[in-house]
């Protein structure tokens, strides 16, 4: 699955449709949770088919489209699901929670009830034909449009496209690269090609800490508090923006770069690593970097895999022992063999070099490097 965001540009009276929809949907979704509890109390288990004999009566029919509201009926049957699952593992879990105006945003369009239009619009049912930007051709079959409304108050729609992943187009591998990311430089690649940390986060994180501290000092429920929000809200999804569009071109140069690519799995990495503060404040951002990755990967039809670390900043990519070193220490220098890189700069040398191992003999154009046996400690 695939999607796709696009911008909308509903006029006044459609946003207020869309508005009224969504609300609807809100409030369905908080009576199902009222008549589940209510039955409860009688000692009785709603199930999914009854609540779906329910359904015509909970809704006005004029403002949700059919499929749309059913969709609701779905997310909360769903909701419940994990929640039992949850509670089968053992784990304490609360009660469903009735949706606030402030957390209810979206309406799913699944299967049918909108059509793409070549003169850049969406039609939605019950809504009608909205103004938007098709930026780019949409591939694949349409499965779901979801609509939502940012904290910015701006309309997107998220166009979710079911998409045959291609078979990875030759086993033989040619322009392999290992990625390593880091605290002090966002990537460093196997080319020695380097990504610094974008500083106009940075810009925007401090912006962000200013409005936050105006945002407190404002009188509970003023329409200068409200204005304020709406204001941080808008520094938010700003950032999120620019990390977005960061994200997507860092991927995209490699995917577009090379046919083999290999990361580290962060996952392993934190759990036997340090603990730094700093790091978890990057690691949604590498999450999300490899994500991009891999489904632009699979896209292309060229190969993305995650490489067990393994000792990947304290051996040395050219003689192979074990070269201890601190978090500070940025610089390898290697008094066995006299390589001296940068420290990340070696470490995706032997992310790259654990990945071709990993892959079968008869994939591999590069001839491993020659590897003198660990030192023992
Ligand atoms: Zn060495």
């Amino acid at each position: 699955m695939l999607s796709y965001k696009l911008r909308l540009y509903p006029t006044k009276t459609q946003e207020s449709r869309l508005d009224n929809a969504i609300d609807s949907c809100r409030m369905l979704y908080n009576d199902f949770i009222f008549e589940s509890r209510l039955a409860y109390k009688e000692g009785y288990k709603l199930n999914f088919d009854e609540l779906q004999r329910m359904l015509p009566y909970m809704i006005p029919k004029d403002k949700v489209y059919s499929k749309a509201a059913q969709m609701v009926l779905w997310q909360f049957y769903n909701n419940l699901k994990v929640l039992s699952s949850l509670s089968k593992k053992g784990k304490r879990i609360g009660k469903l929670r009735f949706k606030p105006k402030s957390r209810y945003n979206s309406i799913n369009y699944n299967q049918s009830g909108f059509k793409l239009l070549p003169d850049n619009t969406i039609k939605l049912s019950k809504i009608g034909k909205i103004k938007c930007v098709i930026h780019r051709k949409i591939q694949g079959k349409i499965k779901e449009i979801i609509v939502k409304k940012e904290l910015t108050e701006d309309w997107y729609a998220i166009v979710v496209c079911e998409n045959e992943i291609k078979s990875i187009c030759s086993l033989f591998r040619k322009k392999i690269v290992g990625i390593d990311v880091g605290i002090n430089n966002f990537a460093y690649d196997s080319d020695g090609h380097v990504i610094k940390h974008p500083q106009f986060l940075r810009k925007s994180e401090k912006k962000m800490k200013r409005a936050q501290r105006k945002l407190s000092k404002k009188v509970k429920n003023s329409g200068s508090k409200w204005k304020q929000k709406l204001n941080l809200d808008i520094i938010h999804q700003k950032i999120k923006n620019q990390r977005n569009d960061f994200l997507h071109k860092a991927s995209r140069y490699y995917v577009d770069n090379f046919d083999t690519i290999f990361v580290e799995d962060l996952k392993i990495q934190n759990m036997i690593k340090n603990r730094h503060l700093a790091k978890s404040i990057f690691d949604s951002s590498w999450n999300s970097f490899f994500q991009k990755l891999e489904y632009k990967a699979a896209n292309a039809g060229i190969l993305f895999a995650k490489v067990v670390p393994h000792g990947t900043s304290q051996s040395c990519s050219n003689c192979g022992r074990m070269v201890k070193k601190t978090l500070a220490i940025r610089t390898h220098c290697c008094s066995y063999c006299g390589l001296v890189i940068d420290r990340d700069y070696n470490a995706s040398l032997n992310i790259k070099q654990s990945g071709i191992d990993s892959l079968p003999t008869g994939c591999r154009e590069v001839t491993p490097l020659e590897r003198a046996p660990l030192a023992v400690i």
